[in-house]
């Protein structure tokens, strides 16, 4: 598995450094893979699936995805800023002194350190969308859509909410926000958004599949 992955990152590499995709115009403008500070293009495509076409998007996949960027950067500053943040030197021996009877704090998730954001599948080519059984019309195929792996379904509502909060605050929509699970009980939140000539439907839900 670890190699199929590593292969696939190569294979994707060698593609953007291919004298035809340097003749569109886009890989200076990508700086190497990295589409923001936290995401590579190589983490929005990669995937299980071992497929011929190697899943490389275009340049329009491309810039769809880079549109999903700035909302997975928030999410991540977010996320870290409200749930993963040390309590202060002062406020946790105002804790101890308080509640000497209560075991100490547990340290929070991550130690203090800054929690990634992890997508289990970004852009998806027609074949890899059909291995991995997804809809026809899947918002993944246009590279408009991330699926974001959550720890539990605590965390898949955090995001979800982040998610909200942040197109609330930046007065823009998104296409899909879905919290869904597995039938082995795994969580993750689908977050979609378009080109805005294209729509976007501001759709909310809960899936199981
Ligand atoms: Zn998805």
């Amino acid at each position: 598995m670890e190699n199929r992955v590593f292969n696939k990152q190569t294979k994707l590499s060698e593609h953007l450094a291919s004298p035809s995709e340097a003749s569109l115009g886009h890989l200076s403008e990508l700086n190497g893979s990295r589409l923001s500070p936290h995401f590579t293009l190589g983490e929005l495509c990669k995937t299980s699936v071992n497929s011929l076409d190697g899943n490389i998007p275009g340049q329009e996949e491309i810039e769809n995805l880079k549109r999903l960027c700035p909302w997975l950067e928030e999410l991540r500053k977010r996320y870290n800023e409200r749930y993963n943040s040390l309590p202060l030197q002062g406020e946790m021996e105002e804790v101890t002194n308080q509640q000497n009877e209560r075991p100490p704090l547990a340290p929070p998730v991550g130690g203090g350190n800054e929690e990634p954001i992890i997508i289990s599948s970004g852009y998806r080519s027609p074949e890899v969308n059909r291995c991995v059984g997804g809809a026809h019309s899947s918002n993944h195929l246009t590279g408009c859509a991330v699926d974001i792996r959550c720890v539990g379904v605590e965390q898949a509502i955090r995001y979800a909410a982040i998610l909200l909060d942040t197109a609330d605050d930046w007065k823009q929509d998104f296409d899909e926000l879905l919290i869904e699970r597995n039938r082995k009980g795994r969580y993750w939140v689908h977050f979609a958004v378009r080109p805005p000539h294209e729509g976007n439907r501001r759709k909310v839900m809960m899936v199981s599949t």
